[in-house]
């Protein structure tokens, strides 16, 4: 039924749960929590889930932004008890007073625009910013490959420089400029999205516009020997010979190191170890360098001091509570657990978060459950055989219970798109590892990312959009 149920007042007996962001780490934890609980409230600039695994395919209208996308307010409908989601960014966090201050960083704006929510027990799950390392010129020219937006952005500049490229009498200097797009960064977001960009091409622009097909170039710069760090030698051998016959250029050993708005100058080590200067003029630019902390976070590290030697984020113990602090836990992209920040870490932090959450709310009602019991016992002697069995039965349950193991990450594989229909595959099955690459991968790929979809409805969406998209080729429509 879509009737909004009634507002339920805040529950003064209850804890007040805050959970920031509404990604991979926060929504896990938020699909899995027993709301009924605790006073849950979500704060977060972003009103929906975002399945970042298939965002490199909206860059080129692969599959449509909105598929990907999930709405908040649908997730926290399905709970139990009612949710609070305010449409904010958590600005600081005060861990003594225990309040957030937030802000409302949206278009339109009311009187009201910021305020504070005060908590017992804090999460942390607002991810991370893109990495740029103080380089001149990256924030003002490049795009970035981590949300909705930039998505849309990269898919309208994509057709700009073609289509500015096919202007009338366009300058040749300027065709091969326009149609030369630069992803600087080989970790499995430039690798991606280079492969996607070059299938959209050989797909769809190709055909459409044969005067330019002659020299439109992808090129993927990397400052280390190889992309793809983080897979087997194997896989980054497949992914560099995959990208050579899709006629991607790999500039590995070069590290950019200026961007104006039509070059980027980098540093590149030959052979020999000499270091040469080379320009590089590009049409698109895609910035994929990794993450940074968020600002929020910074802030927050700087007031703790057990966090002072934390350099990428959240320090946090081994039940996921910030180092020096009681109650904040961080999930995700923005606590450093000593993994890697994927999405299969922040979902399965979550995971273990709600399992946690939701086994302190029961030890808790069986701890008053045996203090009601024991009380019993003195106004009731005709029944004692009785109650203290109950007791027992009680207390053995709430040891079952308390016993929560630390978090155990469990890792399954590295999946990644390479284009023309071919994936790379690291996955962990039956204590072995297992490497392979090619078009069956694609496969494994495809029904993976499906699976792992967060609603029927997005799946539903997905296998549309991979069929149109097959069928009748991308929409290159500029919007
Ligand atoms: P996010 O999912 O980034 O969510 C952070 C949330 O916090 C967002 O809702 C954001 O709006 C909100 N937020 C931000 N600032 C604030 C604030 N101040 N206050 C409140 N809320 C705030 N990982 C994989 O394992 N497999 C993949 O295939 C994969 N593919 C990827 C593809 C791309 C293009 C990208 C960019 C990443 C990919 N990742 C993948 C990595 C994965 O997306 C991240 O590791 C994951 O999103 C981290 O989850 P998170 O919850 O920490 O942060
Ligand atoms: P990354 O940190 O994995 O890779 C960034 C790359 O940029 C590095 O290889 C680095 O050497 C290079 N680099 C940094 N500065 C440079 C410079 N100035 N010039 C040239 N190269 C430079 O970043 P990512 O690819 O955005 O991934 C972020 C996280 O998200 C990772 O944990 C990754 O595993 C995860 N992710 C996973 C998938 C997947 O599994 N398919 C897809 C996307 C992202």
């Amino acid at each position: 039924d879509r009737h909004p149920e009634p507002q339920v007042a805040p529950d003064p007996s209850k804890k007040t749960l805050v959970v920031l962001g509404t990604g991979w780490g926060s929504v896990s934890l938020l699909k899995r929590l027993d709301t009924e609980n605790y006073n849950v409230i979500v704060i977060s600039p972003r009103n929906y889930f975002l399945f970042t695994p298939l965002l490199p395919s909206c860059t080129t209208g692969t599959i449509e932004h909105r598929s990907i996308m999930e709405p908040i307010r649908t997730i926290l409908r399905q709970k139990r008890a009612s949710v609070k989601y305010y449409e904010a960014e958590a600005s600081s966090i005060d861990p003594d007073r225990k309040v957030i201050h937030l802000v409302d960083t949206s278009d339109i704006k009311g009187t009201i625009t910021e305020t504070e929510v005060p908590y017992d027990m804090l999460v942390i799950g607002v991810g991370a910013e893109n990495a740029t390392f103080g380089i001149e010129g990256v924030r003002e020219h490049s795009c970035f490959l981590k949300e909705i937006g930039d998505a849309q952005l990269i898919r309208k500049k994509i057709m700009d420089c073609v289509e500015t490229a096919a202007f009338k009498d366009q300058s040749q200097e300027d065709i091969d400029r326009l149609l030369h797009m630069v992803v600087v960064g080989g970790g499995p977001t430039g690798v991606e999205f280079a492969g996607e960009l070059q299938d959209f091409f050989d797909e769809d622009i190709k055909k459409l516009i044969p005067e330019i097909s002659d020299r439109f170039r992808v090129t993927l710069v990397e400052a280390l020997p190889n992309v793809l760090p983080s897979f087997s030698k194997q896989l980054i051998e497949f992914t560099e010979s995959t990208f050579k016959e899709e006629k991607i250029d790999i500039k590995t050993k070069t590290t950019v190191k200026r961007v104006t708005d039509k070059t980027i100058e980098a540093e590149i080590t030959r052979p020999d170890g000499k270091k040469e200067k080379i320009v590089l003029p590009y049409g698109l630019l895609v910035w994929a360098t990794g993450n940074a902390v968020r600002p929020v976070v910074k802030d927050l590290m700087g007031r703790i001091p057990a966090q002072k030697d934390s350099r990428r984020g959240l320090a946090v113990n081994e039940y996921l509570v910030v180092q020096g602090t009681r109650d904040i836990w961080a999930v995700g992209d923005c606590a450093v657990a000593g993994y890697a920040p994927t999405a299969q870490v922040a979902a399965q932090e979550g995971n273990f978060l709600a399992r946690l959450f939701n086994n302190m709310a029961k030890t808790e009602t069986l701890e008053e459950d045996i203090r009601e019991l024991s009380g019993s016992l003195n106004v009731k002697p005709g029944n004692s055989a009785e109650i203290s069995r109950r007791i027992e039965e009680t207390e053995r349950q709430l040891r079952r219970i308390k016993d929560v193991k630390p978090f155990n990450y469990s890792h399954q594989g590295s999946l990644a798109y390479i284009g023309s229909e071919k994936a790379v595959a690291d996955v962990s099955w039956f204590n072995g590892n297992f490497a392979t690459g090619g078009s069956l991968t694609f496969l494994f790929w495809r029904s993976a990312y499906l699976s792992m979809c967060f609603s029927s409805r997005n799946r539903l969406l997905v296998i549309n959009d991979w069929f149109k998209s097959k069928l009748f080729g991308r929409d290159v429509s500029r919007e």
